[in-house]
């Protein structure tokens, strides 16, 4: 049994604490995409984590956590997150790096660095993680896959025709000095001995786990909307957020995949650039006060710290965010967080050119939508932790039924609090 959890929105929807949750009665747990550029949060026995690579399963002894082929695998930061969790007393996680999976040299970073100074006013807001040098070499075949690093000729084959591509770059379009491969070498026979105890064969390993009939949980990242097919174009990440596409980055049949739970949060939260459309946002006083109030610390980012752009729940890109990823039930997230509100705004539609659509549009039409609002009667009181659906407060209750009716998919899971326990099954 497969299920994926996913973004039905800009990321940041809480997915760590729900994949947290079910990571507990699956048997693995795999990351399919994306790298070390966003984190999930994650709050329990242990303490509170911001895991940026490693699988949400990873604090649980009985998981075999994978890092699939389709990852951005930095290793440095990788073993280091591990150093970091086992320093606060959580026990070795049982991990398998695929050896399918293609390494984030430090060129990568590099590149996203020079590039971001170079586009200065025009930046996309990357976290300068190298991730969308990564996956643009992935497809032009001029990346490094974790198995090459055991075959030391071909590496610095590879190596060495890499660089006379990037070195171009670096010297001649950014102005920065050239790379030199024994130096790289040198690295990547460093980065091999961390990560040598956790390569494997994980393809094979997800398909007998599949014959077995273990439950096996896909933990994707970021959201529907960073998409770089589906999502806002381009204000996007570089690889793949949806589940369809965990098929192909953890090596699943895509026959397989028996549930999407799509993570989405009572109000939005959207980083990045500035410039990106975000038709639901909330500034000025109001703005600051979810911002302030949302998750668990307030809406910063796990991974940068950079203040999150808020805004009110938005059902036209939830409808749509749900729908691409072939949503079977929606986990609502950070109910709790609304609590303080007299009257709760949520966008119902979008008016484009004088004309109210429900329909989430392409950019050009996205940037020119206006939000139009219904407002709903707020609970003001504080439901943290309530763990009986039926014993939310009314108003509460209708919220979450009117969420549902506009995004058209059944909300089965309502979270109510950062931790692990503070959870509400609706159905
Ligand atoms: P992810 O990337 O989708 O895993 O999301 P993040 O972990 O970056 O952001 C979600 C934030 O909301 C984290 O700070 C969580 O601890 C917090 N969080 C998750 N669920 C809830 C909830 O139901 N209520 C509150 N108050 N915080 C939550």
């Amino acid at each position: 049994m497969v299920k994926a959890i996913v973004g039905a929105n800009w990321g940041d929807e809480g997915k760590g604490k729900i994949t947290d949750l079910l990571a507990e009665t699956s048997d693995v747990v795999i990351r399919f995409q994306g790298g070390a550029n966003a984190g999930h949060t994650i709050i329990n026995d242990y303490g509170r984590f911001a895991l940026h690579i490693l699988p949400s399963g990873t604090f649980y002894p009985h998981v075999t956590n994978i890092i699939g082929n389709g990852v951005a695998l930095d290793a440095v930061k990788l073993v280091k997150e591990l150093k970091d969790i086992t320093a606060q007393g959580v026990p070795q996680p049982n991990l398998i790096v695929s050896e399918r999976c293609q390494l984030l040299l430090p060129y990568h970073i590099l590149q996203d660095t020079y590039e971001e100074e170079r586009l200065a006013g025009q930046a996309f807001g990357s976290t300068k993680s190298g991730i969308a040098p990564f996956y643009s070499d992935k497809y032009a075949k001029i990346g490094i896959q974790v198995c090459d690093l055991f075959d030391e000729d071909l590496l610095r084959r590879k190596l060495s025709h890499a660089l006379e591509i990037k070195n171009v770059l670096f010297e001649h379009l950014y102005h920065k000095p050239a790379l030199k491969v024994d130096d790289l070498m040198g690295e990547l026979l460093e980065a091999r001995e961390l990560l040598r105890p956790f390569v494997g064969d994980a393809v094979g390993f997800v398909h007998q786990a599949l014959k077995d009939n273990k439950t096996i949980l896909l933990e994707g990242q970021l959201g529907a909307m960073k998409d770089p097919d589906l999502g806002i174009v381009p204000m996007t990440t570089s690889s793949h957020t949806l589940a369809g596409f965990g098929c192909v980055g953890a090596a699943v049949p895509p026959t397989a995949l028996q549930e999407v739970i799509c993570v989405t949060k009572a109000y939005s939260s959207c980083v990045g650039s500035q410039t990106e459309p975000f038709v639901s946002e909330v500034t000025g006083d109001a703005g600051d006060e979810l911002r302030r109030r949302g998750g668990d610390k307030g809406e910063f980012g796990a991974t940068t710290g950079r203040p999150r752009r808020v805004g009110w729940f938005d059902t036209v890109a939830t409808k749509y965010g749900c729908m691409v990823q072939g949503a079977t039930n929606v986990a609502l997230t950070c109910l709790d967080v609304l609590g303080y509100l007299d009257e709760i705004p949520v966008c119902v539609g979008y008016e484009i050119d004088g004309k109210v659509t429900d329909v989430f549009p392409t950019t050009p039409s996205l940037v020119k939508a206006k939000p139009v609002f219904e407002t709903l009667p707020g609970w003001k009181c504080d439901i943290r932790g309530e763990t009986d659906y039926a014993k939310l407060p009314q108003a509460a209750r209708n919220y979450v039924d009117f969420l549902e009716v506009h995004i058209g998919h059944p909300i089965g899971i309502v979270s109510t609090g950062p931790r692990r326990t503070d959870i509400a099954y609706r159905r």
